[in-house]
């Protein structure tokens, strides 16, 4: 069924709490974790607690889920004192724009000046 837990994907192991993280937030439907290579002062991932491989499958199967990321995106840059500055949300999607975990996740970066057009 859509949505289900894949045993080989890390980010559900760490909704599991098979794989240890640091959590800065969690809700009913998402986690929220410091990225462990961070890029920015604040980095953190907002993931579902569901598995869907990208953002955009996501918001076609479960629309208020992906509402869900996007407002705890912004909860988390307000937690980290970065949303006065400006932030960054990403969902990197395809292996040819980076993603490495197919997992749906957005990235939340900020604490630093973010160039535009990204690399
Ligand atoms: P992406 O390249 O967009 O798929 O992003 C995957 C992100 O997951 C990268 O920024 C990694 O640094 C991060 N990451 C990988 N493993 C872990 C982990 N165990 N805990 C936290 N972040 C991780
Ligand atoms: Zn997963």
């Amino acid at each position: 069924m859509a949505g289900e837990r894949q045993a080989d994907c890390l980010f559900c192991k760490i909704v599991a709490g098979e794989v240890p993280a640091t959590v800065v937030r969690e809700t009913a439907t998402t986690v929220a974790f410091r990225d462990i290579n961070p890029q920015a002062p604040t980095h953190v991932l907002v993931i579902p607690r569901v598995h869907y491989p990208d953002a955009a499958s996501l918001a076609a199967a479960e629309p208020q889920i992906a509402a869900d990321i996007l407002r705890e995106a912004a909860e988390v840059a307000a937690e980290d004192k970065v949303d006065g500055s400006g932030y960054r949300i990403v969902f990197n999607t395809g292996a040819g724009a980076g993603q490495t975990v197919f997992h749906t996740h957005a990235h939340v970066l900020g604490g630093r000046g973010l160039q535009w057009p990204p690399g």
